[in-house]
């Protein structure tokens, strides 16, 4: 899908941030009970103050969801795919605000927020769309029907582009939505709740209830809740697999990784750094399905490590808003400590720091871009997720030992292969536990591609027509 977009926005005064938001409830912006701030992790300004959902908050919402359900799942496909359509179609021409906005809450260079995740967004919404006048005689059974009101939790690290992965499939298939955005990046949620007032969205049919956990763990239990839609951590994760279990609610969950990035001596060497960097770098490597482990064939490990730190030796790590940034901010103070408790951990178990000179800036939560060399699969960084931009360096001689090392994780998202054999690249995609395997390339998403985990990564999947299925009574 070919979309045009606006030239680069420069500044944040294209986004009209207002001091203080309320909860989107039945098609209205309403008051919460207390509110909390988001601040920009750039320099640590306050950018506004939200509303913090309670339980009779999450209560109303559901209230609101149920009523919409009544009329929405009755519409004819074809008249919900106008309202998806109308909204991929606002949220293209919105497109530069949107971009500032979640650059501004979450950190990210604002050339992947308006080259990535942006137009992501609005493909989803294209995409589901298409979908909602076709569900009938499309392999999901004669009389596929919407499950009901769906909870639907998701984290910072793509604030908009998880909302659209959870709300298209949603609404395309009749379901009513409560929406609960990570604390550190409410806005763009906010900001798409008044993009759904804008194209005429039948009240309640999106709810959005801005909080911390306590928030999401009253609409994980909320009693009239038929389906809870989960992406986060898998310890959040697995907790609300147990409060769930025995009711009569689905459950979906899109939770945490550790990727193999493995790259054989015959892969072209250029081309894969450039992957490496984007599978570990993109997005400061908050990325779940990051390639946080690098696998190297022993025969190339000096070419390609000498190669790797020169690349990363020209990364521009600051202002998310500068079209020149490579790498933004860590999303949060808490999450900049955990990055620098488990690279604390890396040196002290005995591997190997490297970062490119750079000069971070004085406020604000930053990272430089680190590799970890002399790794063994023993050591924490090597096994648990760090979500921030260090990758942990391995090396292999033989296939069956990259699969090996590849597979010996609790995780199962994603992993990639780099190598000109395309008969090796189909062997491994057999042989790898990963949701996702990509050949010659790493982090590339696209609406019509499933995507979700094996082991602890997960189950269920969004994108695609397997998302659907995560939506109807089938
Ligand atoms: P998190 O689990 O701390 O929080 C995720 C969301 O859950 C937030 O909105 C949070 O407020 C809410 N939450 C927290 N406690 C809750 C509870 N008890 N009940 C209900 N909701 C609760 O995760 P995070 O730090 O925001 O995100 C990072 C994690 O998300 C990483 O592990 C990453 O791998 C994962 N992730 C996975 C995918 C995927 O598709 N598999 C995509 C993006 C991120």
């Amino acid at each position: 899908m070919m979309f045009t977009y606006a030239p680069a926005p420069e500044s944040r005064s294209i986004v009209n941030i207002k001091p203080s938001y309320g909860l989107f409830i039945n098609g209205s912006f309403v008051d919460g009970g207390s509110a909390f701030k988001t601040i920009n992790p750039a320099n640590e300004e306050v950018l506004a103050e939200v509303a913090e959902a309670t339980k009779e908050d999450v209560d109303r919402a559901v209230k609101a969801a149920r009523a919409a359900f009544k009329t929405w799942s009755k519409l004819p496909g074809k008249e919900r795919a106008k309202y998806l359509f109308r909204i991929a179609r606002i949220i293209q021409e919105r497109s530069r605000e949107l971009a500032v906005l979640e650059s501004l809450d979450n950190g990210k260079p604002i050339k992947e927020s308006r080259d990535v995740d942006v137009p992501l967004v609005a493909a989803h919404f294209f995409y589901y769309a298409g979908w909602a006048d076709k569900l009938n005689h499309a392999g999901f059974g004669a009389n596929p029907r919407p499950l009901g009101v769906a909870g639907q939790i998701i984290p910072w690290n793509f604030p908009l582009l998880m909302l659209a992965w959870k709300i298209a499939p949603a609404l395309a298939c009749g379901n009513t939505v409560v929406l609960k955005p990570a604390e550190t990046t409410p806005l763009s949620a906010l900001l798409f709740a008044e993009i759904c007032q804008q194209a005429d969205l039948p009240p309640g049919v999106v709810n959005i209830v801005t909080g911390a956990g306590a928030t999401g763990a009253a609409l994980v239990d909320h009693p009239d809740v038929d389906k809870v839609a989960f992406t986060g951590s898998t310890d959040v994760g697995r907790h609300i697999a147990k409060a769930v279990a025995g009711t009569k609610k689905k459950v979906t969950l899109e939770l945490g990784g550790k990727a193999a990035n493995i790259i054989f001596e015959d892969a072209p060497i250029d081309q894969a750094v450039e992957g490496i960097v984007n599978g570990i770098f993109f997005n400061q490597g908050h990325v779940c399905c990051a390639g946080s482990r690098l696998l190297v064939q022993e025969s190339i490990y000096d070419t390609l490590l000498e190669s790797l730190k020169r690349r990363m030796g020209t990364l521009r790590v600051g202002d998310p808003l500068d079209k020149n940034t490579d790498i933004g901010a860590i999303n949060s103070q808490d999450q900049l400590k955990r990055i620098k408790a488990l690279a604390k951990i890396g040196s002290e178990e005995g591997a190997e720091a490297w970062s490119p000179p750079c000069e971070l800036p004085r406020n604000g939560f930053w990272f430089r871009p680190t590799i970890f060399t002399g790794v063994s699969q023993a050591h924490r960084i090597a096994r648990e997720e760090i979500f921030g931009p260090v990758l942990s360096v391995l090396t292999f001689r033989t296939p069956a030992e990259a699969i090996e090392k590849a597979n010996n994780t609790p995780y199962g998202l994603s992993a990639g292969i780099w190598t000109e054999k395309g008969s090796r690249i189909l062997d491994m995609a057999d042989k790898l536990r990963a949701g996702v395997v990509w050949a010659n390339t790493f982090n590339k998403f696209d609406p019509a591609s499933p995507f979700g985990g094996y082991k602890e990564s997960g189950y269920g999947r969004e994108g695609g027509r397997h998302g659907l299925e995560a939506y109807l009574a089938v």
